[in-house]
């Protein structure tokens, strides 16, 4: 049956009808993506500055991918875990290979990767590094965003992911981010575990730590005999500049936690990474996941790892997002109070004038041909597809440059 095309605001009202309201969206619907760019159900076309919270890193349906989708999807989509199947293990070597690591748990959802991560942690404490059994402690930072279950809401700080669904799941501790000081005090509890971390902030507004502070945090995390978890479900996969954004630091995470553009945004596939000692420590039966590792997910990561390499989108993003941020520092208004970001993973910070918040600004975008979100009222994320080229990428600097100049 073909859908019925109706006007944006009936699109709007049936969303808002039979919909949970657990969303704030643009008022835009999109019905079309291709490479960097968006189309509304008017056919009106948008850079893409969102990326999906940065699951399109190699861009809108991306031929590859999708040709890999389409392929896989005649054959065998989904056997369970409960058989063995004739992709799996090449996903598993394929991903292994390319992070250097020994083993690979797949989920789907980001927030299955951290929750995977966190039990793989406890399990280590108990089994290896000897803690006692329901004792361990694992150190989180303030202003982390992990996703949106219990325990991943039991470790956020901020009231609107936490507020009204307690009771919370215990043993977290919660430092400053790019505290070191705060992490070493921490690290003096013996039962501690393990450190989860963000490389950048994320959701939080891209903060970007002082340099040099990953790899002090590790050296602590090793000193202690304390696992370092790398949470690089949005920092991850050149949308920072290089493969992972530990790798600006030379840092390798004990537990590396992959999501998002793990798929391109093609379906939700997330990925655990980690060596024997702390990988085989869960036994059958003790962790899983209907759809994890199935065969057309796996398909699809592989071409969605490939096209990252293909591309070079790591070297891409990294000199790219220093012209963005250059020509982004060159738009004088009052209205910009900062500029920050790393590769193209970028975030500007909105001064309110006249009323007028990041949410304006962002529909005044929208109204000229861009999309972007803001996060926390005050600040706008900037991360197109990694796809993007230079001519296009100025392009969408001088509406973002016309639209501040709106305001004045
Ligand atoms: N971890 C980080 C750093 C994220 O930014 C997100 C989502 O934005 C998640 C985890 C959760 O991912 P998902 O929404 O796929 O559960």
């Amino acid at each position: 049956m073909a859908t019925k095309k109706m006007k944006p605001e009936e699109y709007i009202a049936k969303e808002d009808k039979y919909g949970a309201h657990n969303y704030h969206p643009l008022p835009v619907v999109l019905s079309k993506g291709k490479g960097i760019y968006l189309w509304d159900v008017e056919g009106k076309q948008y850079f893409d500055f969102l990326s999906a919270y940065s699951a399109v890193n190699q861009g809108h349906c991306h031929p590859k991918i999708i040709a890999e989708l389409k392929k896989q999807a005649s054959k065998l989509t989904l056997t369970s875990r409960a058989f063995y199947n004739n992709i799996l293990g090449e996903f598993e070597e394929y991903i292994t290979k390319y992070f250097g690591y020994d083993k690979v748990l797949p989920m789907n959802s980001g927030a299955e990767g951290d929750e995977t991560a966190l039990k793989l942690c406890r399990k280590w404490a108990y089994k290896v590094k000897g803690i006692k059994e329901d004792e361990a402690k694992i150190i989180v930072c303030e202003n982390n965003f992990h996703g949106r279950t219990i325990t991943i809401v039991s470790m956020s700080t901020d009231p609107d992911s936490y507020a009204g669904f307690g009771p919370y799941t215990p043993g977290f501790i919660k430092i400053p981010y790019n505290d070191i000081k705060a992490l070493e005090d921490a690290l003096k509890d013996k039962n501690i575990a393990g450190f989860l971390v963000e490389p950048i902030q994320g959701e939080a507004g891209v903060f970007v730590p002082d340099a040099g502070y990953l790899k002090k945090a590790y050296d602590l995390c090793k000193k202690n005999n304390v696992l370092f978890i790398a949470d690089e479900v949005q920092t991850g996969l050149a949308r920072t500049g290089k493969l992972l954004a530990c790798d600006h630091e030379g840092v390798r995470p004990d537990i590396l936690i992959l999501g998002k553009a793990l798929s391109g945004g093609v379906l939700p596939v997330s990925a655990v990474l980690a060596d024997n000692e702390i990988m085989l420590t869960i036994k059958p039966g003790e962790h899983g996941s209907t759809f994890g590792g199935n065969p057309l997910a796996c398909k699809v990561a592989i071409a969605a790892l490939q096209v990252i390499k293909e591309e070079k989108l790591s070297k891409r993003s990294e000199e790219l997002g220093e012209i963005f941020r250059t020509e982004l520092k060159k738009i004088k208004s009052p209205m910009i109070e900062l500029v920050r970001g790393k590769g193209l993973l970028n975030a500007v910070v909105i001064k309110p004038m006249n009323g007028k918040e990041a949410w304006d600004v962002c529909v005044a975008l929208k109204e000229n041909g861009l999309l972007a979100k803001p996060t926390h009222q005050h600040i706008i994320r900037f991360a197109p597809p990694l796809v993007i080229k230079k001519a296009e990428l100025m392009k969408a600097v001088s509406i973002i440059a016309k639209t501040i100049k709106q305001f004045e």
